[in-house]
């Protein structure tokens, strides 16, 4: 929201007393760029009367400042009619007017009842406000006005129909409640509403006599006690649920003259008390407003600061005037009352814009809106469109669904269109249908499973791999040593055949061969007859045993050894477990 920070603005308002009485007493620099300034000026006599006082002149400065001649309807203009603006905008405003009694404050907020042009603030402002509202059509307006009194601590509603009948004790208070947010509520202060600026002023009418009556037998009772009157705007736009509310309090306080102290030798003291404990609290207030880093401010001692509270130092543009009445008897409550106003004009407000959202205004609004998008859909579509898929829109989509399952493509798309409710539809019966194959999603659990299992696989496909390739290695050196023995025992046939066809006619070749395997073969004994007859036959085959071909005897004993091997009975079968062998 929209926020603006300002320090409150402070004027000056003195009153006629005629020229004579305060002549020389203080003079008026009007500026008009900057701030105006009011010199008071100290008559020797009377400063003589005070203690430590050696300052002859004082001066304070002011937003501006309304000297004796200053009409109604130019102090309204200068002061009130900015703050009514930004009412009127939404923000919270507050004018009030301190000074001592009898120095214009009524004069200033409400005006004197004897000319019609010397209409105080209040008036003015509820005329201008109601003339702003009848111009401005493009908003709906609500006013309505409280009139609230303070005295003694106590809170009377001036509006309250019973005022006229009973007396001020007999009435019921006004009091102050406070909910969770901090925000205060006024019980038993009534609202009246006031739809034209003659209801409103009558109110008011109403509420100033009330306030006579209590006056007379109290005895000058108003200036001890404290007026507010507050107007209350809530407006809207036509069809907006967003609505604005602002106050505008405008402030008759209490008297702030004090009693003065009288000093040793019977001489005054500047320091004094206020007759009215209230403006003592105010003072408290705005002291500590004033002070930079002070986190506690003292609003709740007095019913007067609580009520007041968002427009001193909160959610309000404020503005005061310090009333004055500079004749020689009242100097030292002029100087008081200036003071104050300084110490005021330190105070930075920030005015928030006041909007709210009205529930039941935007539940209107927002059913309304709704049938309007109907109303549009059915327009663009050409179909009405309710809530509800019909039988058939509900089986068209479910065909599609199935469709879409069954589609292999990984790029297949579900396409529905772009109707929500449709698009709702489907996801809930994929959910439904992944729910219903929760036996399947078990499976795919078990899936997972086998998967892990076949990562186990793996490694063994891996060793696999390994010992297939040894076996292949191991197969290729048995085949070159098979070849190679293929070779050998081809050459040993030819080598046997050439040596029987040498040796044809005559064994003497063979005898000593035999002879010599006779000897190293010992003992003979040891080989039993058969044996020895396998060795010579096997022996005949040998191709190098010929001295001609000059063969070496151990390659020649091995390549025996594996003639022998092959005319061996088991040759077969250790030929078989071979094979097996190289199969594993
Ligand atoms: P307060 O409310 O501060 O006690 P009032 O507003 O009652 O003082 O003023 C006291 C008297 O002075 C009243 O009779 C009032 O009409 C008169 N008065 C105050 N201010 C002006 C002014 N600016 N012009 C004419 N008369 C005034
Ligand atoms: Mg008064």
């Amino acid at each position: 929201a929209a926020m603006v920070k300002e320090t409150i603005r402070v004027y000056a308002r003195v009153k006629p007393l005629g020229r004579r009485q305060q002549a020389g007493i203080y003079s008026v620099d009007d500026d008009e760029k900057s701030l105006s300034s009011l010199e008071i000026i100290m008559p020797r006599d009377l400063a003589d009367g005070f203690v430590n006082n050696k300052r002859e002149s004082y001066k304070f400065k002011f937003q501006k400042i309304f000297d004796q001649e200053a009409k109604q309807d130019v102090v309204f203009d200068n002061i009130a009619k900015p703050v009514a603006e930004c009412v009127l905008a939404g923000y919270n405003g507050t004018i009030f007017a301190y000074g001592q009694t009898g120095s214009g404050k009524t004069f200033t907020i409400t005006g004197g009842a004897e000319r019609y042009s010397d209409r105080g603030i209040i008036p003015r402002t509820l005329s201008y406000i109601f003339d702003q509202l009848q111009k401005d059509g493009s908003k709906v307006y609500t006013t309505h006005v409280s009139y609230l009194e303070i005295y003694n601590e106590c809170g009377y509603d001036l509006l309250d129909p019973r005022h006229e009948a009973s007396r001020l004790e007999d009435l019921p208070k006004v009091t102050i409640m406070e909910d969770p947010d901090q925000n205060i509520h006024l019980k038993n202060l009534s609202l009246q509403q006031a739809t034209n600026e003659e209801e409103a002023l009558n109110l008011l009418f109403l509420g100033d006599t009330n306030r006579m009556i209590a006056e007379t037998p109290m005895n000058q009772a108003s200036s001890r006690s404290h007026c507010i009157f507050t107007i209350h705007i809530s407006s809207k736009e036509p069809g907006s649920a967003t609505i604005r509310r602002s106050k505008l309090h405008l402030v008759d306080l209490a008297g702030s003259e004090r009693v003065a102290k009288t000093g040793v030798g019977g001489h005054l003291l500047t320091e004094a008390k206020y007759i009215n404990l209230s403006l003592h609290y105010l003072e408290q207030v705005i002291i500590a407003l004033a002070e930079k880093n002070r986190s506690h401010i003292p609003y709740r001692n007095s019913m007067m600061t609580s009520v007041l509270r968002d427009s001193l130092g909160g959610n309000c543009m404020t503005t005061m005037i310090a009333t004055l009445s500079i004749d020689r008897r009242n100097i030292d409550e002029s100087i008081s009352t200036c003071r104050f106003a300084q110490r005021v004009a330190l105070i930075k407000n920030e005015a928030v814009l006041n909007e709210e959202i009205d529930p039941t205004l935007m539940i209107v609004k927002l059913k309304k809106e709704i049938q309007e998008l109907k109303d549009e859909l059915v327009l663009v579509t050409g179909k009405q469109r309710t809530s509800e898929l019909s039988q058939e829109e509900l089986l068209q989509l479910d065909e599609l669904i199935e469709a879409f399952l069954e589609d292999n493509d990984p790029d297949s798309t579900l396409d529905v269109g772009a109707d929500m409710r449709k698009i709702k539809y489907c996801f809930i019966r994929l959910k439904q249908l992944m729910n219903d194959s929760k036996i399947s999603g078990e499976k795919l659990l078990l899936q997972h499973n086998s998967e892990e299992k076949d990562t186990n696989k793996e490694v063994g496909k891996e060793e696999l791999k390994k010992l297939k390739e040894l076996l292949k290695q191991r197969d290729n050196e048995i085949n070159i040593l098979v070849n190679m023995l293929k070779i050998e025992k081809k050459r040993a046939q030819e080598a046997l055949f050439q040596l029987n066809s040498v040796s044809a006619g005559s064994t003497a070749l063979e005898q000593p061969l035999w002879v010599n395997l006779e000897e190293s073969q010992s003992p003979a004994s040891s080989f039993s007859l058969k044996e020895a007859k396998d060795f010579r036959s096997s022996v005949h085959r040998l191709p190098c045993l010929s001295s001609q071909t000059g063969g070496k005897t151990s390659l020649g004993c091995q390549e025996a050894f594996e003639v022998f091997k092959q005319d061996h009975a088991d040759s077969i079968t250790i030929e078989d477990n071979k094979e097996l062998l190289k199969q594993r």
